[in-house]
């Protein structure tokens, strides 16, 4: 795509950065037929070709403010335009200094700024989180009566309420000591499902692994940073980073992640400090340490196969995981190890329509994504449903009546059920 920049404009490395993306695109269109949001409507601009001019003529001009704004707000972050586009677009960041630049404008009025900077408050922050919780499940019985956003958010909450789990700092190697390694353990995925996070830490400690949490390893960030408050993204990301070298000092083999959207965004974080010298150089050691934790138990001894357990399941791949770490076919190969009968929807490659804050910001597009892949799903007859992602699971869990799990409590029960493994 041609570009007009001037050398003015080219002083800053965002608009260079920007420029460098926008002038891979090619108009070849390819990148449409895999795009959610243009499949439903149809709308050049809510597609990610359209999405890329919008920007264009934004960073050039300043022109088209309000437009861009819409159409991103629309946009699910998925990436699987990426994972199509034959030109190597970098959309995801594109579209990450378009939301920043739209923000740092104060382009979105007032009140739905204050909206968003109240839901980041909420998600990230646990005794928050919790308290919205139990006040989300009392004001279901007023269904009726509550606006829209709220309605979705309640309506999206787990029946039943989780018990709060602390995890130890220090997780003993069973048997031989094959690893360490420092398990993030995320911030709405604790609260919500902390079973996640207890699975992980036997599954690991089983086959070798030191497993070491940090009390200051918190919010990856991610959510600050695709509502396009960058600053207090990498606030976050700067609060995790200092907790990771303060106790890199007895060494570790990698940092690692239980929820897909939180690795993106950690694998991703030489980038969000690209331009800031002090920690650049660590936040990119970080960033190439952290593994998803199905790619760490591709790299451990998982001993013969498990023989057929009778289960059927239907493995639901995260967008993060599948089109942003490109982490495709080892989830399935683990759970096909373990005994599991895997298969998988119609349209694997499109998004759920949870999309982090999506299903709150934009509940009518968030629910008909999220209603067309669970009837893909449905049909599959399966007995259960896996994905790596809390989004996923818990927006597929309202959705569904089969069980939607995190494959690592699937691998989990498999393990637990081996002779040596059970108490
Ligand atoms: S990230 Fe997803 S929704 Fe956004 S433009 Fe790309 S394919 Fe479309
Ligand atoms: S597939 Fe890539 S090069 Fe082609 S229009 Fe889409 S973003 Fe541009």
């Amino acid at each position: 795509m041609q570009t007009s920049f001037t050398d003015e404009q080219r002083q800053d490395p965002d608009i260079r950065l920007a420029e460098s993306i926008l002038r891979k695109c090619v108009h070849c269109g390819f990148c449409l037929a895999t795009c959610p949001t243009y499949l439903v409507g149809g709308d050049e601009r809510d597609s990610p070709r359209g999405r890329i001019y919008l920007m264009k003529e934004y960073f050039e001009s300043g022109a088209g403010a309000k437009d861009v704004q819409t159409h991103l707000d629309r946009c699910l972050t998925c990436g699987s335009c990426e994972t199509t586009c034959p030109s190597g677009v970098d959309y995801l960041h594109l579209a990450d200094l378009g939301r920043t630049r739209l923000a740092d404008a104060g382009v979105r009025a007032r009140r739905v700024r204050w909206m968003r900077k109240a839901l980041l408050a909420l998600l990230t922050r646990e005794w928050m989180f919790r308290a919205g919780l139990a006040l989300g499940r009392w004001t279901r019985r007023l269904h009726g009566n509550l606006p829209r956003r709220i309605k979705t958010m309640t309506q999206l909450l787990p029946e039943t309420r989780s018990r709060p789990v602390k995890v130890p700092a220090i997780n003993e190697a069973q048997g031989p000591h094959k690893m360490r390694v420092i398990l993030h353990l995320g911030c709405v995925q604790k609260t919500l499902k902390p079973g996640i996070n207890e699975a992980t830490v036997r599954v690991l400690t089983r086959l070798g692994c030191e497993v070491v949490t940090l009390k200051n390893f918190g919010c990856c960030g991610a959510l600050a940073d695709h509502l396009g408050e960058n600053k207090r993204a990498r606030k976050e990301a700067r609060r995790n980073i200092k907790a990771i070298l303060e106790a890199s000092g007895d060494g570790f083999d990698a940092i690692v992640s239980n929820a897909s959207g939180c690795g993106i965004a950690l694998k991703d974080y030489g980038h969000l400090f690209r331009a800031d010298e002090d920690v650049k150089a660590d936040a990119e050691k970080i960033a190439e340490q952290t593994l998803d934790v199905s790619e760490l138990l591709e790299r451990l001894e998982l001993g013969k196969p498990h023989p057929d357990r009778g289960i059927r399941v239907a493995y639901q791949a995260s967008c993060t995981l599948n089109h942003g770490q490109r982490v495709h076919e080892v989830p399935k190969a683990l759970l096909r190890h373990f005994g599991y009968e895997v298969v998988e929807p119609k349209d694997p490659h499109l998004c759920c329509g949870f999309a982090g804050t999506y299903s709150i910001l934009e509940p009518a597009r968030s629910n008909e994504f999220r209603t067309r892949k669970a009837k893909n799903l449905e049909v599959l007859g399966a007995d259960v449903v896996a994905s790596g992602n809390i989004g996923c699971i818990t927006g597929l869990g309202s959705a569904m009546d089969v069980p939607v799990l995190h494959m690592i409590e699937l691998i989990d029960q498999a393990m637990a059920d081996l002779p040596e493994h059970k108490q």
